[in-house]
């Protein structure tokens, strides 16, 4: 198979001089030390694709420790070791770097678990990888420059922008791998193939015994750099959604709340963003949003469906005449909260996008309140100090909401129609 196609053209085109000439002398070295090397997985995939990427791996059928080290002498470059995956990074003074990693196998103990690495040569090291299209290596060695390592086709896979799979265990080996298909299938404007999709429908019980870290941070990752609503449809479409997000609803209210989310409360943080994201699934139901602490969220966001749980189900049993008559069952709920309510009711029926504007108004007014009276001002207007204080500025900040109150004349003209009565 060596031979059959070379890149030598694209990395020309698409690396930098600087890189091209240290991934050379690399090679060089390879040469000399009478190792093979390899440039493999990503970077191959986008020189295939024609398209940029700067993050060269290179693989050492050999001890890529002491190649890095001995390579990082002869450039005067850096390195720095991570033993325990058989991998070092070498840093040229301008700041170009390269990792080199000793060709290995994983193999697997259980299934879903994290694979032990082994030494083994180059085309063991590609058998073990994800999906075609990033099991294809390129040699860097003078010789042999560019020259392509196709055991599974992954270049005929990227001509017809196809995803497969390497062999049939591959979703029960490591199911996340679902995750980074339907990601590569975004991202590349790729299609998994009919037997890579079947394949999926076997490995179900492996998604399952999966831990809340690795599925929350595999998902997280696909929800940013895909369009999330894409990628919901994707799951549900491949039948893993219940698996990757038990309980979840995937219907026309689910995904118009994640639209209304996206469109016109996106944020910037990336976990409250996966918050709202995988929120936007579960919210509509009290049943649902109990399960959503099953999956791993933060400290704050389990807090946030606590209190979905309690304003959701007490909104809709009382009839909300102000923005002000939230304040006494949210004045202690956090920002998310309120905007992921808003966001599950604005997407309801006629009466829910009522209770759903109020509190929006609510939760503007909260954030800008502004108090005219300090305990200062009542001590002067004759109030003696005591419990009913606090009493006078919770009642203050509701009206204040309700814009009963705008000014400090304002403010005692309403402490003493509404709040001194009783005290008197
Ligand atoms: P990106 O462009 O998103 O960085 P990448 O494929 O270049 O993608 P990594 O996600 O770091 O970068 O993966 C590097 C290589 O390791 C991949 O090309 C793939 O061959 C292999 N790989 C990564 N994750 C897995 C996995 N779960 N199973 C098998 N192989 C994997």
């Amino acid at each position: 198979k060596e031979g059959t196609k070379n890149i030598r053209k694209e990395m020309e085109k698409w690396l930098t001089p600087e890189t091209l000439a240290v991934v050379k002398k690399a090679g060089e070295l390879a040469t000399k030390k009478n190792v093979k090397a390899y440039m493999i997985g990503g970077i191959v995939r986008d020189l295939l694709l024609n398209r940029p990427n700067e993050d060269i791996d290179v693989v050492i059928e050999g001890d890529a420790i002491s190649f890095a080290i001995d390579f990082a002498k002869q450039i005067d470059g850096t390195v720095h070791q991570h033993e325990s995956f058989r991998t070092a990074t070498v840093e040229t003074k301008e700041g170009i770097s390269i990792d080199f990693t000793t060709s290995r196998t994983e193999y697997y103990e259980k299934p879903a678990a994290l694979p032990t690495v082994l030494y083994s040569n180059i085309k063991e090291d590609l058998s073990r990888r994800d999906f075609t299209l990033n099991a294809i290596a390129a040699s860097i060695l003078p010789d042999t420059f560019g020259d392509v390592l196709d055991y599974f086709h992954g270049v005929e896979d990227i001509e017809n922008k196809r995803l497969q799979v390497l062999h049939n265990l591959s979703f029960i080996e490591d199911p996340t791998r679902i995750l980074r298909g339907i990601r590569f299938e975004a991202r590349y404007s790729f299609r998994m193939s009919q037997e890579t999709e079947a394949l999926i429908e076997n490995s179900l019980s492996s998604i399952a015994s999966l831990s809340k870290e690795r599925i929350q941070s595999e998902l997280k990752i696909v929800f940013q750099e895909t369009d999330p609503i894409w990628s919901m449809n994707r799951l549900n479409e491949l039948g893993v959604l219940p698996y990757f997000l038990p309980h979840s609803a995937w219907n026309e209210r689910t995904r118009a709340t994640l639209q209304y989310y996206l469109e016109k409360e996106r944020v910037t943080d990336a976990e409250d963003d996966f918050f709202y994201i995988i929120c936007s699934l579960y919210v509509h139901d009290d049943k649902r949003l109990s399960q959503l602490k099953n999956i791993l969220l933060t400290k704050k966001h389990r807090r946030v469906v606590q209190e979905l749980m309690t304003l959701y189900k007490n909104s809709t049993s009382f009839h909300v005449k102000s923005a002000g008559a939230f304040h006494d069952m949210c004045h202690s709920y956090v920002d998310i909260t309120l905007i992921m309510a808003v966001i599950a009711f604005m997407t309801g029926d006629k009466e829910q996008q009522r209770i759903g504007s109020l509190l929006r108004q609510y939760h503007i007014k909260r954030k800008n309140l502004q108090r005219f009276v300090t305990g200062e001002d009542l001590k002067k207007a004759g109030i003696p100090p005591g419990p009913l204080y606090k009493h006078i500025f919770f009642e203050l900040e509701k009206a204040i909401i309700d814009e009963k109150v705008y000014d400090q004349s304002s403010a005692f003209h309403y402490i003493h129609e509404h709040l001194l009565q009783n005290s008197k």
